[in-house]
C-alpha cells in the first residue's frame, strides 16, 4: 500500500526510546529523560508579546509564500551585525523550522542517485531527507581522536563524479563539535573545488562554550557563499521550537527553487510566528547570552561528572548541548549488552535515565546525552547513571 519512497525511510531514531520514555511517565515512573533536542527554558516575554501583539492586530493570514519581508530584514541586520556580510531578500527564505530548511534544500538541489556527503555522527534526518530526494546519502566516519570532525583527506576520497553535495551541521548534534575557522576553511576548499554544493545547518550557532569562536559559512567570502545554503532559524536561541521558525539563505537561484517547492507544499510559515521571530532578531540578544550562560554551567558540571565514571570517556563539546559518550568499555565488560541500544534500554528500565544511542546518528559504541534540563535533574541523572555504569554486568 505505502510508495517504495516511505518504505525505504525509517521514523526517527530518537523517537523509540523518547515513545517509550513517554510511556514510562504516563505510568507514573521518574525517569529523566535526557533524550531532549531542545532548550528547555521557556522563550523570552518580548517575544511572547509580539504574537500577542500580532493576534491583536489580525496578523492571523497568509504571508508571502517566502515570509514576511519585516522578517528577512531582520535576518539580514543579524548578518550585517554579525558577519558584515549583506544578503538580498531574494536570497533568504523562512520554512517552518530548520528541518523543513534542511528539508527543501535537499529536495531543491539533489537529483536521482546524486550523492551527498555526510560526516558521522549525523543529525539523522539528514540521511532520510536525501534517500526521499533520491539522492544517496555518502556516510563519512568521524572519530573521537578527531573530535569529531570529518578530515580533509577522508572527505577527498569520498568525492565521486556522482557527488552533489555535503550536509555540514556545525555546531553538531550529537557531538558539540565546532570547526575552527582554520578547519571549516580547509573543508570547504575541497568543497568547492570539486563543485559541491555545502548545505551548513548552523541552528546551534548561539550555544558555543569557553574560548571557542563559531565561524558561519556566511563569513568565508562570496565564492563560499554562492556555493553554499546556510540554515538557521529561531529554535535553538531563543528556545522557540515549538513556534516553527527557521530559515535558509542561499544564491537567488537556489532560493527560488526552494520557494517554488514550499509553494506546493506547506507554503509560508505561521504568521504570528514570524512577528515574535522578528522580536527575537531585532530585540535584545540579552537572553541569548543569558541562555548560553546557563547551560555552558550545567556542560562544566556533567564533564566534571562525568570524568568521574571509570570505563566510559568523552571528549569535551563545544558546543550544542549534548555529550557523545563513548561507552565502548562498558560494552566490552558486560555479557548483558551488546551494542548502544541494548545500552540505552537497560539504562532506561533498570537506571531511569533516557538516553539516545549513537546507533541512531551511525556511530555504535556511544550514546547521547542531552543536558538541557535543570541542574536538580542533571545531579539525578548523573548519579544513576554512574551507579548504573558501574554496577553493569
Ligand atoms: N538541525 C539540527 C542539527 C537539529 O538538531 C535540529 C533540532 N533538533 C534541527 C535542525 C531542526 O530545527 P527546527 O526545530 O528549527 O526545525
Amino acid at each position: 500500500m505505502l510508495s517504495q519512497k516511505i518504505n525505504n525511510i525509517a521514523f526517527s531514531g530518537t523517537m523509540e526510546i523518547a515513545a517509550k520514555t513517554i510511556e514510562m511517565q504516563n505510568a507514573g515512573i521518574d525517569v529523566v529523560n535526557l533524550c531532549v533536542g531542545e532548550p528547555d527554558l521557556p522563550t523570552p516575554e518580548h517575544i511572547k508579546e509580539a504574537a500577542k501583539i500580532a493576534i491583536t492586530n489580525d496578523q492571523t493570514k497568509y504571508t508571502s509564500n517566502s515570509g514576511l519581508v519585516e522578517l528577512k530584514i531582520a535576518i539580514q541586520k543579524k548578518y550585517a551585525r554579525e558577519y558584515r556580510i549583506k544578503f538580498s531578500s531574494d536570497e533568504i527564505i523562512i520554512s517552518n523550522g530548520a528541518k523543513q530548511s534542511v528539508y527543501n534544500a535537499v529536495q531543491t538541489v539533489v537529483n536521482s542517485d546524486d550523492e551527498v556527503i555526510v560526516p558521522a555522527p549525523y543529525y539523522v534526518s539528514y540521511i532520510d531527507m536525501i534517500k526521499l530526494a533520491g539522492g544517496k546519502p555518502k556516510i563519512v566516519k568521524t572519530s573521537a581522536q578527531n573530535n569529531f570532525k570529518v578530515s580533509t583527506s577522508d572527505l577527498e576520497q569520498s568525492i565521486t563524479p556522482k557527488t552533489k553535495a555535503i550536509i555540514l551541521c556545525n555546531p553538531s548534534n550529537p557531538t558539540g563539535a565546532v570547526f575552527s575557522k582554520t578547519e571549516l576553511e580547509q573543508i570547504v576548499e575541497v568543497c568547492l573545488s570539486n563543485n559541491l554544493i555545502i548545505i551548513s545547518d548552523e541552528i546551534y550557532e548561539k550555544l558555543i562554550y569557553a574560548s571557542t569562536k563559531f565561524t558561519s559559512i556566511a563569513s568565508l567570502g562570496k565564492n563560499t557563499i554562492e556555493n553554499s545554503i546556510i540554515i538557521n532559524g529561531v529554535s535553538k536561541a531563543y528556545s522557540m521550537t515549538g513556534w516553527r521558525i527557521g530559515y535558509a539563505l542561499a544564491s537567488k537561484k537556489i532560493v527560488e527553487g526552494m520557494n517554488k517547492l514550499q509553494s506546493h507544499s506547506t507554503s509560508a510559515a505561521c504568521t504570528i510566528s514570524q512577528h515574535a521571530a522578528i522580536a527575537a532578531l531585532n530585540g535584545s540578544q540579552e537572553c541569548v547570552e543569558e541562555q548560553r550562560k546557563i547551560f555552558e554551567k550545567r556542560k562544566n558540571f556533567i564533564a566534571k561528572e562525568l570524568t568521574k565514571i571509570n570505563s566510559i570517556s568523552f571528549t569535551m563539546p563545544d558546543g550544542a548541548f549534548y555529550f557523545f559518550i563513548d561507552i565502548s568499555k562498558v560494552i566490552d565488560n558486560s555479557k548483558s549488552i551488546s551494542n548502544s541500544r541494548e545500552f540505552c534500554f537497560k539504562l532506561l528500565d533498570e537506571g531511569l535515565v533516557a538516553t539516545v544511542p549513537g546507533s541512531v546518528f551511525g556511530m555504535e559504541n556511544f550514546i547521547r546525552i542531552s543536558y538541557s534540563k535543570s541542574m536538580d535533574e542533571l545531579k539525578t541523572a548523573i548519579a544513576r547513571f554512574r551507579n548504573f555504569v558501574e554496577n553493569i554486568v
